[in-house]
Protein backbone atom coordinates (compact mmCIF):
# COMPACT_ATOMS: atom_id res chain seq x y z
CA UNK A 1 0.00 0.00 0.00
CA UNK A 2 1.55 3.44 -0.69
CA UNK A 3 -1.10 5.55 1.00
CA UNK A 4 -3.83 4.14 3.42
CA UNK A 5 -5.87 5.43 6.13
CA UNK A 6 -7.74 2.60 8.96
CA UNK A 7 -11.75 2.36 9.50
CA UNK A 8 -12.50 2.39 13.32
CA UNK A 9 -12.82 -0.66 14.51
CA UNK A 10 -16.17 -2.73 12.70
CA UNK A 11 -16.99 -0.57 10.50
CA UNK A 12 -16.33 -1.48 7.21
CA UNK A 13 -18.07 -4.55 6.33
CA UNK A 14 -16.37 -6.81 3.22
CA UNK A 15 -17.67 -9.64 1.33
CA UNK A 16 -14.12 -11.49 0.29
CA UNK A 17 -13.86 -14.32 -1.45
CA UNK A 18 -16.39 -16.90 -1.56
CA UNK A 19 -18.72 -14.34 0.22
CA UNK A 20 -17.51 -14.30 3.57
CA UNK A 21 -18.30 -11.04 4.86
CA UNK A 22 -15.71 -9.54 7.12
CA UNK A 23 -14.29 -6.22 8.46
CA UNK A 24 -11.86 -4.44 6.88
CA UNK A 25 -9.15 -2.41 8.98
CA UNK A 26 -7.52 -0.06 6.33
CA UNK A 27 -8.61 1.22 2.93
CA UNK A 28 -5.93 3.07 0.59
CA UNK A 29 -3.88 2.78 -2.82
CA UNK A 30 -2.00 -0.10 -4.01
CA UNK A 31 1.05 0.28 -6.34
CA UNK A 32 1.58 -2.99 -8.13
CA UNK A 33 4.46 -3.12 -11.05
CA UNK A 34 2.96 -5.66 -13.71
CA UNK A 35 5.40 -7.93 -15.62
CA UNK A 36 4.98 -7.76 -19.33
CA UNK A 37 5.38 -10.01 -22.32
CA UNK A 38 7.64 -7.98 -23.89
CA UNK A 39 10.36 -7.70 -20.78
CA UNK A 40 8.93 -4.53 -19.62
CA UNK A 41 7.10 -3.45 -17.08
CA UNK A 42 4.22 -1.22 -16.17
CA UNK A 43 2.92 0.23 -12.98
CA UNK A 44 -0.88 -0.07 -12.08
CA UNK A 45 -2.42 2.37 -9.08
CA UNK A 46 -5.18 0.64 -7.59
CA UNK A 47 -7.22 3.03 -5.42
CA UNK A 48 -9.68 2.34 -2.69
CA UNK A 49 -8.32 -0.82 -2.06
CA UNK A 50 -9.71 -2.36 1.33
CA UNK A 51 -7.07 -4.49 3.63
CA UNK A 52 -9.05 -7.51 5.41
CA UNK A 53 -6.79 -8.97 7.41
CA UNK A 54 -6.06 -12.92 6.82
CA UNK A 55 -7.53 -12.40 3.14
CA UNK A 56 -6.62 -13.05 -0.28
CA UNK A 57 -5.27 -10.60 -2.41
CA UNK A 58 -8.00 -10.32 -4.72
CA UNK A 59 -8.95 -7.43 -6.96
CA UNK A 60 -12.88 -7.64 -9.09
CA UNK A 61 -12.83 -7.92 -12.23
CA UNK A 62 -16.41 -6.09 -12.65
CA UNK A 63 -14.71 -3.19 -10.74
CA UNK A 64 -11.61 -2.52 -12.67
CA UNK A 65 -14.37 -2.77 -15.65
CA UNK A 66 -15.79 0.10 -14.16
CA UNK A 67 -12.46 1.73 -14.42
CA UNK A 68 -12.34 1.75 -17.86
CA UNK A 69 -9.70 -1.55 -18.20
CA UNK A 70 -11.07 -3.61 -20.87
CA UNK A 71 -10.08 -7.18 -20.14
CA UNK A 72 -9.75 -9.52 -23.15
CA UNK A 73 -9.39 -13.59 -22.70
CA UNK A 74 -6.39 -14.85 -24.76
CA UNK A 75 -6.72 -18.63 -25.79
CA UNK A 76 -4.66 -21.48 -23.85
CA UNK A 77 -2.90 -18.35 -21.16
CA UNK A 78 -5.48 -16.15 -19.24
CA UNK A 79 -6.36 -12.81 -19.97
CA UNK A 80 -4.81 -9.72 -20.70
CA UNK A 81 -5.81 -6.23 -19.30
CA UNK A 82 -6.04 -3.08 -21.34
CA UNK A 83 -6.06 0.98 -20.39
CA UNK A 84 -8.76 3.00 -22.01
CA UNK A 85 -6.29 3.74 -24.54
CA UNK A 86 -5.57 0.23 -26.06
CA UNK A 87 -1.80 -0.27 -24.21
CA UNK A 88 -1.30 -3.63 -22.68
CA UNK A 89 -1.12 -3.23 -19.08
CA UNK A 90 -0.93 -6.58 -17.30
CA UNK A 91 -1.26 -10.24 -17.76
CA UNK A 92 -2.82 -13.02 -15.65
CA UNK A 93 -1.95 -16.52 -16.57
CA UNK A 94 -4.43 -18.81 -15.25
CA UNK A 95 -3.76 -21.08 -12.81
CA UNK A 96 -5.61 -23.82 -11.40
CA UNK A 97 -8.79 -21.98 -12.69
CA UNK A 98 -7.92 -18.36 -11.26
CA UNK A 99 -6.39 -16.14 -12.93
CA UNK A 100 -2.61 -14.81 -11.44
CA UNK A 101 -1.73 -11.04 -11.89
CA UNK A 102 2.01 -11.57 -13.79
CA UNK A 103 3.40 -8.86 -11.20
CA UNK A 104 7.23 -7.62 -10.11
CA UNK A 105 7.48 -8.02 -6.55
CA UNK A 106 7.89 -4.52 -5.35
CA UNK A 107 10.35 -3.16 -2.98
CA UNK A 108 8.57 -2.57 0.37
CA UNK A 109 8.70 1.08 1.31
CA UNK A 110 10.74 2.72 4.05
CA UNK A 111 7.61 1.02 6.62
CA UNK A 112 7.56 -2.77 6.47
CA UNK A 113 4.35 -2.36 8.02
CA UNK A 114 2.08 -3.42 5.08
CA UNK A 115 4.85 -6.05 2.85
CA UNK A 116 2.15 -8.22 4.16
CA UNK A 117 0.47 -8.38 0.48
CA UNK A 118 1.92 -11.98 -1.00
CA UNK A 119 3.01 -11.97 -4.29
CA UNK A 120 0.32 -13.54 -5.57
CA UNK A 121 -2.40 -11.21 -6.40
CA UNK A 122 -5.77 -12.61 -8.31
CA UNK A 123 -8.10 -12.03 -10.56
CA UNK A 124 -11.87 -12.70 -8.02
CA UNK A 125 -13.99 -13.64 -11.03
CA UNK A 126 -12.92 -16.21 -12.79
CA UNK A 127 -14.78 -16.10 -16.52
CA UNK A 128 -16.88 -19.18 -16.08
CA UNK A 129 -18.46 -18.38 -12.93
CA UNK A 130 -18.77 -15.08 -13.63
CA UNK A 131 -22.28 -15.02 -14.76
CA UNK A 132 -23.90 -16.90 -11.64
CA UNK A 133 -21.69 -15.03 -9.27
CA UNK A 134 -22.84 -11.74 -10.70
CA UNK A 135 -26.34 -12.80 -10.31
CA UNK A 136 -26.25 -13.93 -6.88
CA UNK A 137 -24.28 -10.44 -6.28
CA UNK A 138 -27.52 -8.51 -7.79
CA UNK A 139 -30.04 -10.90 -5.63
CA UNK A 140 -28.50 -9.86 -2.39
CA UNK A 141 -28.43 -6.40 -3.58
CA UNK A 142 -32.11 -6.00 -4.74
CA UNK A 143 -32.73 -8.10 -1.29
CA UNK A 144 -31.10 -5.81 0.47
CA UNK A 145 -32.55 -2.85 -1.15
CA UNK A 146 -36.08 -4.24 -0.38
CA UNK A 147 -35.50 -4.69 3.35
CA UNK A 148 -34.71 -8.38 3.42
CA UNK A 149 -37.77 -9.10 1.56
CA UNK A 150 -38.31 -12.53 1.32
CA UNK A 151 -37.52 -14.28 -1.88
CA UNK A 152 -41.01 -14.97 -3.03
CA UNK A 153 -41.97 -11.82 -3.18
CA UNK A 154 -38.68 -11.05 -5.15
CA UNK A 155 -39.17 -13.97 -7.45
CA UNK A 156 -41.51 -11.89 -9.03
CA UNK A 157 -39.51 -8.70 -9.33
CA UNK A 158 -37.90 -9.48 -12.88
CA UNK A 159 -41.66 -9.36 -14.49
CA UNK A 160 -42.06 -5.81 -13.34
CA UNK A 161 -38.61 -4.19 -13.39
CA UNK A 162 -36.21 -5.05 -16.33
CA UNK A 163 -32.78 -4.98 -14.50
CA UNK A 164 -33.88 -7.28 -11.60
CA UNK A 165 -32.00 -10.45 -11.55
CA UNK A 166 -34.29 -13.80 -11.86
CA UNK A 167 -34.61 -15.12 -8.15
CA UNK A 168 -34.78 -19.11 -6.96
CA UNK A 169 -32.72 -20.83 -4.85
CA UNK A 170 -32.57 -20.35 -0.85
CA UNK A 171 -31.43 -17.48 1.29
CA UNK A 172 -28.73 -16.75 2.12
CA UNK A 173 -28.14 -13.64 3.82
CA UNK A 174 -26.29 -13.97 6.62
CA UNK A 175 -28.40 -11.17 8.61
CA UNK A 176 -31.79 -12.82 7.56
CA UNK A 177 -30.23 -15.98 8.60
CA UNK A 178 -29.18 -14.44 12.37
CA UNK A 179 -32.38 -11.85 12.48
CA UNK A 180 -35.18 -13.97 11.81
CA UNK A 181 -36.79 -16.17 13.77
CA UNK A 182 -38.49 -19.72 12.93
CA UNK A 183 -42.01 -19.16 13.30
CA UNK A 184 -44.67 -21.12 12.61
CA UNK A 185 -46.85 -20.03 9.89
CA UNK A 186 -49.87 -17.63 10.32
CA UNK A 187 -53.63 -19.12 10.35
CA UNK A 188 -54.49 -17.71 6.98
CA UNK A 189 -57.16 -14.70 7.81
CA UNK A 190 -60.50 -16.01 6.75
CA UNK A 191 -63.23 -13.40 6.17
CA UNK A 192 -61.72 -10.42 4.26
CA UNK A 193 -62.94 -6.99 3.24
CA UNK A 194 -62.95 -5.89 0.23
CA UNK A 195 -63.18 -1.96 0.49
CA UNK A 196 -60.72 0.67 1.94
CA UNK A 197 -60.81 1.65 5.87
CA UNK A 198 -63.90 -1.31 6.04
CA UNK A 199 -62.21 -2.48 8.89
CA UNK A 200 -58.88 -1.18 10.03
CA UNK A 201 -56.44 -3.37 12.47
CA UNK A 202 -54.24 -1.26 15.08
CA UNK A 203 -51.24 -2.83 17.45
CA UNK A 204 -48.88 -0.51 19.48
CA UNK A 205 -45.50 -2.11 20.20
CA UNK A 206 -42.79 -1.84 23.14
CA UNK A 207 -41.67 -0.27 25.28
CA UNK A 208 -38.34 -0.98 23.01
CA UNK A 209 -35.42 0.84 23.33
CA UNK A 210 -35.34 4.44 22.73
CA UNK A 211 -34.85 5.47 19.13
CA UNK A 212 -32.68 8.55 18.18
CA UNK A 213 -35.85 11.26 18.25
CA UNK A 214 -36.58 9.99 21.85
CA UNK A 215 -39.53 6.94 20.22
CA UNK A 216 -40.12 4.05 22.52
CA UNK A 217 -43.49 2.62 20.83
CA UNK A 218 -44.45 1.82 17.44
CA UNK A 219 -47.96 2.29 16.45
CA UNK A 220 -49.43 0.66 13.48
CA UNK A 221 -52.62 1.15 11.25
CA UNK A 222 -53.51 -1.53 8.70
CA UNK A 223 -55.81 -1.18 6.18
CA UNK A 224 -57.52 -4.85 6.01
CA UNK A 225 -58.87 -4.78 2.35
CA UNK A 226 -55.54 -3.04 0.76
CA UNK A 227 -53.20 -4.18 3.71
CA UNK A 228 -51.72 -0.51 2.92
CA UNK A 229 -49.75 -0.19 6.82
CA UNK A 230 -49.01 3.03 8.34
CA UNK A 231 -46.66 3.18 11.19
CA UNK A 232 -46.68 6.06 14.27
CA UNK A 233 -43.59 5.89 16.72
CA UNK A 234 -44.42 7.62 19.77
CA UNK A 235 -42.57 8.36 23.16
CA UNK A 236 -45.33 7.87 25.41
CA UNK A 237 -48.39 4.91 24.90
CA UNK A 238 -50.43 8.19 25.72
CA UNK A 239 -50.17 9.05 22.02
CA UNK A 240 -52.37 6.96 20.20
CA UNK A 241 -55.65 8.60 20.66
CA UNK A 242 -54.14 11.41 18.53
CA UNK A 243 -52.12 9.68 15.70
CA UNK A 244 -55.48 7.74 15.10
CA UNK A 245 -57.52 10.83 14.67
CA UNK A 246 -55.17 12.27 12.64
CA UNK A 247 -54.62 8.97 10.48
CA UNK A 248 -58.64 9.05 9.99
CA UNK A 249 -58.82 12.33 8.67
CA UNK A 250 -55.88 11.46 6.75
CA UNK A 251 -57.12 8.34 4.98
CA UNK A 252 -60.64 8.76 4.91
CA UNK A 253 -60.46 12.52 2.98
CA UNK A 254 -58.04 10.62 0.61
CA UNK A 255 -60.27 7.21 0.21
CA UNK A 256 -63.87 9.07 0.34
CA UNK A 257 -64.56 6.34 2.48
CA UNK A 258 -64.96 6.18 6.30
CA UNK A 259 -63.75 3.29 9.28
CA UNK A 260 -66.74 1.59 10.15
CA UNK A 261 -64.22 -1.22 11.98
CA UNK A 262 -61.21 -0.82 14.40
CA UNK A 263 -59.62 -4.37 15.87
CA UNK A 264 -57.15 -4.37 18.01
CA UNK A 265 -56.01 -7.04 20.53
CA UNK A 266 -57.89 -4.92 23.83
CA UNK A 267 -54.23 -3.73 25.21
CA UNK A 268 -52.59 -0.93 26.73
CA UNK A 269 -53.93 2.36 25.45
CA UNK A 270 -57.36 1.25 23.24
CA UNK A 271 -58.44 -0.36 26.70
CA UNK A 272 -58.74 3.96 28.27
CA UNK A 273 -62.47 5.26 28.25
CA UNK A 274 -60.91 8.36 26.05
CA UNK A 275 -60.50 6.02 23.04
CA UNK A 276 -63.97 4.03 23.51
CA UNK A 277 -65.72 7.39 23.86
CA UNK A 278 -63.91 8.96 20.81
CA UNK A 279 -64.95 5.49 19.00
CA UNK A 280 -68.25 5.56 19.82
CA UNK A 281 -68.72 9.55 18.77
CA UNK A 282 -67.27 8.29 15.62
CA UNK A 283 -69.70 5.73 15.19
CA UNK A 284 -66.72 2.87 14.65
CA UNK A 285 -67.31 -0.72 15.97
CA UNK A 286 -64.69 -1.41 18.41
CA UNK A 287 -63.62 -5.33 17.98
CA UNK A 288 -61.63 -6.94 20.35
CA UNK A 289 -59.34 -10.33 19.18
CA UNK A 290 -59.41 -13.11 22.32
CA UNK A 291 -56.09 -12.20 24.45
CA UNK A 292 -53.32 -14.61 24.28
CA UNK A 293 -54.36 -16.11 20.81
CA UNK A 294 -52.41 -14.06 18.10
CA UNK A 295 -53.79 -16.21 15.52
CA UNK A 296 -57.04 -13.94 16.18
CA UNK A 297 -55.52 -10.36 15.25
CA UNK A 298 -53.48 -12.62 12.38
CA UNK A 299 -53.50 -9.84 9.92
CA UNK A 300 -51.23 -7.27 12.62
CA UNK A 301 -49.20 -9.96 14.15
CA UNK A 302 -48.27 -10.87 11.08
CA UNK A 303 -47.20 -7.37 9.89
CA UNK A 304 -45.89 -6.91 12.89
CA UNK A 305 -43.59 -10.06 12.60
CA UNK A 306 -42.39 -9.28 9.57
CA UNK A 307 -41.60 -5.62 9.81
CA UNK A 308 -39.59 -5.84 13.07
CA UNK A 309 -37.83 -8.54 11.75
CA UNK A 310 -36.90 -6.84 8.52
CA UNK A 311 -35.63 -3.78 10.59
CA UNK A 312 -33.15 -6.15 12.55
CA UNK A 313 -32.29 -7.64 9.44
CA UNK A 314 -31.21 -3.60 8.13
CA UNK A 315 -29.77 -2.47 11.20
CA UNK A 316 -27.49 -6.02 11.60
CA UNK A 317 -26.28 -5.49 7.67
CA UNK A 318 -25.92 -1.55 8.12
CA UNK A 319 -23.68 -2.84 11.50
CA UNK A 320 -25.80 0.18 13.46
CA UNK A 321 -26.94 0.02 16.67
CA UNK A 322 -30.57 -0.72 17.33
CA UNK A 323 -31.43 3.15 18.37
CA UNK A 324 -32.12 3.26 14.52
CA UNK A 325 -34.76 1.54 14.78
CA UNK A 326 -36.71 4.66 14.05
CA UNK A 327 -35.80 5.15 10.76
CA UNK A 328 -35.72 1.55 9.85
CA UNK A 329 -39.18 1.12 10.37
CA UNK A 330 -40.41 3.96 8.27
CA UNK A 331 -38.33 2.48 5.54
CA UNK A 332 -39.42 -1.18 5.82
CA UNK A 333 -43.07 0.49 5.91
CA UNK A 334 -42.54 2.00 2.69
CA UNK A 335 -41.27 -0.95 0.87
CA UNK A 336 -43.96 -2.77 2.39
CA UNK A 337 -46.28 -0.77 1.12
CA UNK A 338 -44.70 -1.26 -2.31
CA UNK A 339 -43.77 -4.93 -2.13
CA UNK A 340 -46.44 -7.71 -3.81
CA UNK A 341 -48.44 -9.22 -1.53
CA UNK A 342 -50.32 -12.92 -1.89
CA UNK A 343 -52.71 -11.28 0.28
CA UNK A 344 -54.39 -8.68 -1.95
CA UNK A 345 -55.48 -10.35 -5.29
CA UNK A 346 -53.90 -8.15 -8.44
ZN1 LIG B 1 -31.50 -10.57 4.31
Amino acid sequence: MITYSEYPPNMKKVKGYNAVTSFASEYGSVRLTCQLPDGNTETIILQEVVHLPGSFNLISQSQIMDKDVKVEPVNHYGLNLYNRYGKLIATTPQVDGLFVLDRVLDRAPESTEYTDIDDSCLLALKTTGHASRHDAEKRMLWHSRLAHVGLKALEILPKVITDAPTMSGKCDCESCIKCKLVRKPFTATTSRTTEPLQLVHSDICGPLETAIGGGRYMLLFIDDATRHTDEYILKYMSEALEKFTGWKALREKESGKQVKRFCTDGGGEYTSKKFAEYLKSQGILKETTTPYTPQSNGVVERANCTIMERVRCMLDDAGLSKKYWAFALSVAVYLKNRTLTRSVVG
